[in-house]
């Protein structure tokens, strides 16, 4: 374990993969779909507030190849610019359970056809996993790592109200349990801050309920506005202003402190690719930026991930002292 911790104060990702992976492992996007339920308003439900035309992810030259093709072109130029070895076909965009049976597996089988693809992660939303989904997933977890990213966002149904997401947080407590009994899947979930009325109590909160799912990862966004979202119509109307930098720094901060160090971190900030398109904030433009200065503001402070939670068993006690050995070595404290 030691040897996979790169002096960060929180577990990143890249640590959960290589451990699984012995080395490191990149991922390919792909888009597949070019719809959910929330788009096609299905029972009355809404476009979420935040989504843009993109289904969040997807990028517009994809939709012109096919997935074989798009598996090629993205491996060709990650392999070449960082000699990368290992790839997981990422599923991202829009809703990706949100199809027929036979085309998921003709996507799954496409991906695996290639001796680089040492698995699959894909994203999908908790209202939308029958049990003919889990049983494939299931049957291609015998075969090869699949890891779920689940789109929670909240844990506040007033938020996912505002988010327009059509589903509630017991929906999302429910799917990834079902997941977890039904499934061998490496799962992850996905978190919004920046809702109005969000509180620092709420936030941490959200960290300890984290720590009692039978999740290994979470993946943190920042609330944005993008063009063509009704997003930008609330903040055009003044209705709604996305939370500055300082105070996402700190709700990351919070969140990190009671978040048990067992759970990886995909990234501490979202980043909008789309830079015509954002709104606001602009700090979201820029990619490395605020990801480095949630880092030092955390090492500053002496915070690590789980630093405010009691250590309750040896399991916890050799984590905990990693965790805090890692903030001496970087802070010099
Ligand atoms: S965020 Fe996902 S579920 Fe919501 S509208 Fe966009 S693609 Fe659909």
């Amino acid at each position: 374990m030691e040897k996979g911790w790169t002096g960060l104060p929180y577990h990143s990702i890249s640590e959960h993969f290589k451990r699984i992976f012995n080395e490191k492992v990149y991922k390919i996007p792909v888009s597949v779909v070019d719809d959910c339920p929330n788009r096609l308003g299905l029972k009355g439900m809404k476009t979420c507030s935040f989504c843009d035309v993109w289904g969040s992810a997807a990028r517009e030259e994809s939709f012109q190849l096919g997935l074989n093709e798009q598996i090629l072109k993205y491996k060709e130029v990650v392999g070449d610019k960082y000699n990368a070895k290992k790839f997981l076909v990422y599923f991202q965009a829009y809703t990706n359970t949100f199809t027929k049976i036979p085309s998921l597996r003709s996507n799954f089988e496409t991906a695996l056809q290639h001796n680089f693809v040492n698995g699959f992660i894909i994203g999908t939303r908790p209202d939308c996993i029958s049990e003919a989904v889990l049983q494939l997933w299931q049957e291609y977890c015998q075969k090869t790592f699949v890891a779920v990213e689940l789109g929670v966002q909240s844990f506040n149904n007033s938020h996912l109200e505002f988010m327009h997401r059509g589903h509630t947080a017991e929906d999302s407590l429910k799917a990834i349990n079902k997941i977890s009994s039904k499934t061998s899947v490496d799962l992850g979930i996905h978190l919004i801050f920046g809702s109005p009325g969000e509180t620092t109590e709420e936030i941490k909160q959200w960290a300890l309920i984290c720590n009692d799912l039978p999740i290994t990862n979470v993946k943190l966004h920042n609330m944005h506005v993008l063009k063509n979202t009704t997003l930008e119509k609330w903040h055009a109307e003044g209705t709604f202003t996305p939370i500055e930098f300082d105070e996402y720094r700190d709700r990351v901060a919070t969140f990190l402190s009671y978040l048990h160090p067992r759970i990886a971190i995909h990234r501490l900030t979202a980043y909008s690719s789309r830079w015509d398109e954002l709104i606001a904030p602009k700090w979201t433009a820029d990619k490395m930026g605020p990801h480095q200065k949630i880092i030092d503001h955390l090492r500053a402070q002496k915070i690590y991930q789980g630093c405010n939670l009691d250590v309750q068993n040896e399991f916890d006690r050799i984590l905990f002292q990693q965790m805090s050995l890692r903030v001496e070595r970087t802070t010099g404290m």
